[in-house]
């Protein structure tokens, strides 16, 4: 399968949407990531909580991160042989997945397999 001008152009406009959508998240992600002050009012939360919690908008702040560097990347290729490929098998990862997780980097059949 190739793509057409027309598709690829449907897939940029996709993955460009993308990176804006992650962007506009990545204030309130990184203000959720900061460390736990030792004094900060808490309130409900206890101090165990707010450290868990921190700990996983740290980890939410990492992939969006990577994902905006893998989407950046695919705008990079998306003229190249490279580009909509899946990274295991190497088939083309298909127009419909593309343009709804432009951030996937391998097909819908290894997905499955080996997890997102
Ligand atoms: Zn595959």
């Amino acid at each position: 399968m190739t793509l057409t001008r027309a598709e690829k152009e449907e897939i940029k406009a996709a993955i460009e949407a993308r990176i804006r959508e992650i962007e506009a998240s990545l204030p309130s992600l990184e203000d959720t990531a900061k460390p736990v002050e030792p004094d900060v009012s808490l309130g409900r939360l206890t101090r165990m909580d707010a450290m868990q919690i921190q700990q996983m908008q740290e980890a939410n702040l990492q992939v969006a991160r990577s994902n905006i560097e893998r989407l950046h990347h695919s705008l990079q290729i998306i003229d190249t042989e490279q580009f909509g490929r899946c990274r295991y098998c190497k088939n083309m990862i298909g127009l419909e997945r593309l343009k709804a997780l432009p951030e996937s980097t391998m097909c819908i059949n290894c997905a499955e397999k080996f997890g997102r």
